[in-house]
């Protein structure tokens, strides 16, 4: 079985050469070892071949599923034996691949794509992860407001609120070291932080306002911008007696507002219009989130970077090879991170 033993040689220099974390590989013979192995330690991932010395893959994956124990699992069949791979998709292994037409680029994307999405949280779209590892690749740090401007940015596809929900899923997790940064107006409905402030008048809801300092006639009730008034010798423009002595005849209010119809008053009403779901709310209405901004912690940056393409620096493996003299390709594959939950 020469072939077997240059697969397996291929598969394990592609993988040292182009896993960007480093990882432990470790090859057994047999499938009773096998077993041995993923039930002794918690492994990333298995390579499984059909053909077993003591045993079918079939039979392995069967009794996985009875002893519940849980791996992502690569099946590697022969040419002709596509059956079996359907049987072993039945059975719950995440892709499958030809002998000698194992495509070494394939092989590594996928493996990486398992080892990311096993480590996630189950409610982590590893789509989101993707898109959050690449925005760590730039920064250390994920600042709220960035993030805010990065929703608007044509390229990111995912949505605000979704991000902010990963985010604090990996913090949950210890992926992301989070940070409280400040308080925001959230939608009362929807939950959305791209709410529009505007003033209301409080007597007609207008919200064409204008502001300014204002004076109140006493002597007549009149109250107007002080600009009004200006004309000349502070004429009041109802009665148009001549304004005397601040504070007996006539005062002066710093701001004041004053609505489109006219009514004037000092505080107008706070209000939003959510620009998500069109949801209008005041002050006391809106809800308020606390933003944070978010450091990758060590376990994070690791599991992370599994998720990023090329532009990532190769970590070198400096373990000694394994050995490799068997003729199957069972590899079980530990990437060399701490596993914690
Ligand atoms: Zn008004
Ligand atoms: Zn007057
Ligand atoms: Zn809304």
């Amino acid at each position: 079985m020469e072939d077997a033993l240059n697969d397996q040689i291929i598969m394990m220099r592609c993988l040292r050469k182009r896993m960007p974390i480093g990882f432990d590989l470790i090859s057994v013979k047999t499938g009773k070892e096998g077993l041995e192995k993923t039930e002794k330690d918690k492994f990333d991932l298995l390579l499984l071949d059909y053909r077993l010395p003591d045993m079918t893959g079939l039979e392995l994956l069967e009794t996985l599923q009875k002893r519940h124990l849980q791996i992502p699992i690569i099946f590697v069949t022969s040419k002709g034996n596509e059956k079996i791979a359907v049987e072993a998709m039945k059975l719950g292994v995440r892709d499958y691949l030809v002998k000698d037409e194992i495509d070494s680029n394939r092989l590594v994307e996928n493996i990486r794509n398992i080892i990311v999405e096993s480590a996630l949280p189950p409610e982590v779209n590893p789509e989101v992860a993707k898109h959050i590892a690449e925005l760590f690749s730039t920064s250390t740090t994920l600042k709220i407001e960035i993030l805010n401007i990065l929703e608007t940015y044509p390229k990111s596809k995912i949505p605000f609120l979704e991000l902010i929900s990963t985010l604090k899923e990996l913090a949950e997790t210890n992926f992301l070291e989070a940070k409280p940064s400040h308080s925001v107006v959230a939608c009362p409905s929807c939950g959305s932080l791209t709410a529009n402030p505007s003033l209301q008048c409080p007597d007609c809801g207008s919200v064409l306002l204008d502001k300014g300092e204002a004076l109140e006639h006493l002597s007549c009730g009149y109250v107007d911008f002080r600009t009004k008034f200006d004309k000349g010798d502070s004429v009041c423009p109802k009665c148009k007696k001549k304004l005397k002595i601040l504070g007996v005849d006539y005062r002066r209010v710093e701001s004041w507002y004053k609505c489109l119809n006219g009514h004037f008053f000092g505080r107008p009403i706070l209000s939003f219009a959510c620009s998500e779901c069109g949801e209008k709310f005041t002050l006391d209405e809106a809800a308020l989130k606390t933003l944070y901004y978010y450091r990758l912690t060590k376990r994070g940056r690791q599991r992370l970077r599994l998720g990023l393409l090329e532009n990532i620096l190769v970590e070198k493996d400096n373990q000694p090879d394994h050995e490799i003299n068997t003729e199957r390709i069972k590899l079980i594959l530990k990437t060399r991170m701490d596993t914690r939950r």
